[in-house]
C-alpha cells in the first residue's frame, strides 16, 4: 500500500513508524528483527530502511604508505526491505540516494524494487563522502534529490531511459522526500530551502519526512512555511531522543540541528543514568504536542536502540 494512503485511511489518527539502519557488514537479519519484533506491538504501517553508500578508507601498508580502498559498511537495504515485508506483512521503504549511482544504475535499482513489490521509496541526494568537502555526483548521476524524484516519476509514467522501449510498464512508486525544519546545512537560507523542497513536490513527491529536531517550534515554523509556499502534502516529523551526554555535541555536528537551552541545561546538570530519562521525557513531550497538532505520523529514528524507542512510544500510544 502507498504511504500516503495509510495517512488518508488513518484520518485524524497519528500513526507511528520506525527507521532502521542495515547492520554493519558481518551482522545478520537477526539484528534487525531484534529491533523490530518488540516495536510491532505499536502496529507501524511501514518501516524505513536507510541506504549507506561506499566510503573511502585509508589503510596503512608495511611500506608506510596508505592505500585508499572503498568499502560499504552497511549494505543490504533492499534485501532487508524484502525480509521485513515478508516477516511482518507491512510495508518497507528503502531509502534511495543519488550519490554513487549513475542514472542507469538508479533505473535498474528501481526495476528491482518494482519486481519485489516495493512501491514506496524515500528519494534523497545523500551526503558527501568522508574526505570529500562537498557532494560529488557520479558523472552521469543526479546532482539533487529533485532529479531523482523526476526519474522515478517518469518511470511511473512508463518512461525508461532507453528510448527504444515502447509501452514500458509504468511503475507505481509513492515518493517521499526529506525536509529540514532548521534548514539544510548547505542552503543559503530557510526560504530557499523551502523553495527547493517545493520543487521536489512539484516533481512528483507525495510526502515529506523531516530531519530530527528537539524544539517543536522549528517544526511548526517549517510546516507553516511549507503551507505558505503551496506545499500541501503530509509532513512527517522525524524524532530521536538524546540518550547520552556526548550527543549534545555529536548530534549537532552530524545533523546540523540546535538543542533548546532548557534541554541542554537539564542534561548538563544530570548524571549519565538520568540523561537518558531526561531525553526520553523530552521526546515524549514533543510527541504529545505534535500529536495534538494533528501530525499524520511520528517517525522514530531507532538507531538500533529498541529499549528507548519502546519506552517513548508506549507513553504516547
Ligand atoms: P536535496 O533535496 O537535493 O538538497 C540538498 C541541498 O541542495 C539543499 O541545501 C537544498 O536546498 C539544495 N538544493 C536542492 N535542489 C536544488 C537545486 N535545484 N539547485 C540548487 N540547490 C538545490 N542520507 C543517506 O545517505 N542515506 C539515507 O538513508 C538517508 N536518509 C535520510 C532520511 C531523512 C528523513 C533525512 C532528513 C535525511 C536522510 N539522509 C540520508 C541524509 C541526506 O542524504 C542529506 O541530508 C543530504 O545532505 C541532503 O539530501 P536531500 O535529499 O535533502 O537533498
Amino acid at each position: 500500500m502507498k504511504i500516503i494512503d495509510y495517512f488518508e485511511k488513518a484520518e485524524q489518527q497519528t500513526l507511528v513508524s520506525f527507521e532502521v539502519l542495515p547492520p554493519l557488514k558481518g551482522g545478520s537479519m537477526g539484528d534487525i528483527f531484534n529491533t523490530l519484533d518488540p516495536l510491532m506491538e505499536f502496529k507501524p504501517p511501514f518501516i524505513d530502511v536507510t541506504y549507506h553508500r561506499e566510503e573511502f578508507v585509508y589503510n596503512k601498508r608495511a611500506s608506510g604508505y596508505y592505500e585508499k580502498t572503498s568499502i560499504r559498511k552497511r549494505p543490504g537495504t533492499v534485501g532487508i526491505c524484502a525480509s521485513i515485508m515478508h516477516r511482518y506483512g507491512i510495508d518497507a521503504i528503502p531509502h534511495l540516494i543519488c550519490g554513487g549511482f549513475s542514472v542507469e544504475e538508479t533505473e535498474n535499482a528501481l526495476i528491482d524494487l518494482h519486481f519485489l513489490g516495493i512501491n514506496n521509496v524515500l528519494a534523497l541526494r545523500g551526503d558527501a563522502r568522508q574526505f570529500e568537502d562537498k557532494f560529488i555526483p557520479e558523472p552521469s548521476g543526479h546532482k539533487y534529490a529533485v532529479d531523482l524524484v523526476r526519474q522515478i516519476h517518469e518511470m511511473n509514467q512508463g518512461m525508461y531511459l532507453d528510448s527504444n522501449i515502447e509501452n514500458g510498464t509504468p511503475t507505481d512508486f509513492c515518493i517521499g522526500v526529506a525536509g529540514y525544519p532548521e534548514k539544510h546545512f548547505e542552503s543559503p537560507n530557510f526560504a530557499m530551502d523551502i523553495a527547493y523542497l517545493k520543487e521536489k513536490i512539484d516533481a512528483g513527491a507525495s510526502y515529506i519526512v523531516t530531519q530530527m529536531f528537539f524544539d517543536n517550534q522549528h517544526f511548526f515554523r517549517f510546516r507553516d512555511a511549507c503551507k505558505k509556499e503551496g506545499i500541501n502534502v503530509p509532513i512527517v516529523p522525524g524524532l530521536k531522543p538524546v540518550t547520552r551526554k556526548y550527543q549534545l555535541n555529536s548530534i549537532p555536528r552530524k545533523f546540523f540541528i540546535n538543542f533548546p537551552e532548557q534541554l541542554v541545561q537539564e542534561i548538563h546538570a544530570a548524571d549519565d543514568k538520568h540523561t537518558k530519562q531526561i531525553g526520553i521525557e523530552w521526546c515524549v513531550q514533543q510527541c504529545l504536542e505534535l500529536k495534538k497538532e494533528g501530525v499524520p505520523c511520528l517517525h522514530f529514528y531507532t538507531m538500533g536502540d529498541v529499549d528507548t524507542t519502546f519506552k517513548i512510544v508506549e507513553k504516547i500510544a
